[in-house]
């Protein structure tokens, strides 16, 4: 099945370059002397590995920050992908074409003016091999290495990558503008906040890329949000269970999370 592959790549300068599938989210290509990584996938709207030939034609590895359909889906064009294991569960779920079908009629519009048919949820061009990644591995690409630190929040499976050479991390949709804690996959905001904390230090200057919305994301912004997730972790668990959302004048930067998911 055809798909298109004229997606926006856009180079950030020493060998990465950010891949925008048609407004939805970011994936990133990391290219060292011998070896490329592909962080995130997309939702497979476009065929990521064709636009991916077109900048490299070095081995290529494909990591994943988290399992959700917009990060994952784009991993049928590829015969293997690094997810973390506590996410293998929902990574299998969206690689079910009938949950596939729902997320494209969630994408309607750009389903639609990007010409995907609900058919391609049908596509069997690959099943990926799913393969672990742990906190700690290491992809050597030659002249810089991509670490793996585990950040789970976003999902119980959240990880978050560093690139030596330039110090930048992928966070994908652990921390942004809009960080979402409240799908059922998610963990608690407590052990959001570790992760987050994490990613402030490791990030030190250098750029923060996310999946979505403002990139990169500032210092400021993600010290904003670990201040308001402390203080709603301080506030501890309340019932009932009830999505809230904690912003402060202007609709960005918010966390929302579940009431009763605190701790
Ligand atoms: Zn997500």
């Amino acid at each position: 099945m055809k798909r298109r592959t004229d997606i926006e790549l856009i180079p950030l300068g020493e060998g990465i370059w950010r891949i925008n599938e048609f407004d939805l989210v970011n994936c990133y290509l990391v290219e060292g002397e011998e070896k490329a990584c592909l962080i995130d996938t997309g939702a497979g709207l476009a065929d990521i590995a064709a636009a991916v030939k077109t900048l490299t034609d070095k081995p290529l590895t494909v990591l994943v920050t988290h399992a959700h359909e917009d990060h994952l889906g784009g991993g049928v064009w590829f015969p293997e992908v690094f997810v973390h294991p506590a996410d293998f569960r929902t990574a299998r779920l969206y690689f079910n074409p009938f949950i596939k079908m729902g997320f494209l009629h969630t994408q309607n519009k750009r389903r639609k003016s990007h010409a995907v048919s609900y058919l391609a949820a049908f596509q069997r061009d690959y099943r990926p091999k799913l393969l672990p990644v742990n906190d700690g591995d290491a992809f050597d690409l030659g002249g810089r290495t991509i670490e793996t630190y585990f950040t789970p929040g976003h999902s119980v499976g959240s990880v978050t990558f560093r690139d030596t050479r330039t110090g930048a991390v992928f966070v994908g949709d652990n921390v942004n503008l809009l960080t979402t804690l409240q799908y059922p996959c998610a963990a608690s905001l407590e052990v959001w906040l570790q992760g987050a904390e994490k990613t402030l230090e490791l990030a030190g200057d250098a750029p923060i890329y996310t999946g979505h919305g403002k990139n990169p994301l500032s210092k400021e912004d993600l010290e904003t949000l670990i201040g308001w997730g402390k203080e709603l972790a301080a506030a501890g668990n309340a019932t009932p269970g009830k999505v809230k959302t904690r912003r402060g004048e202007s609709k960005f930067p918010c966390i929302v999370y579940r009431t009763n998911r605190v701790k």
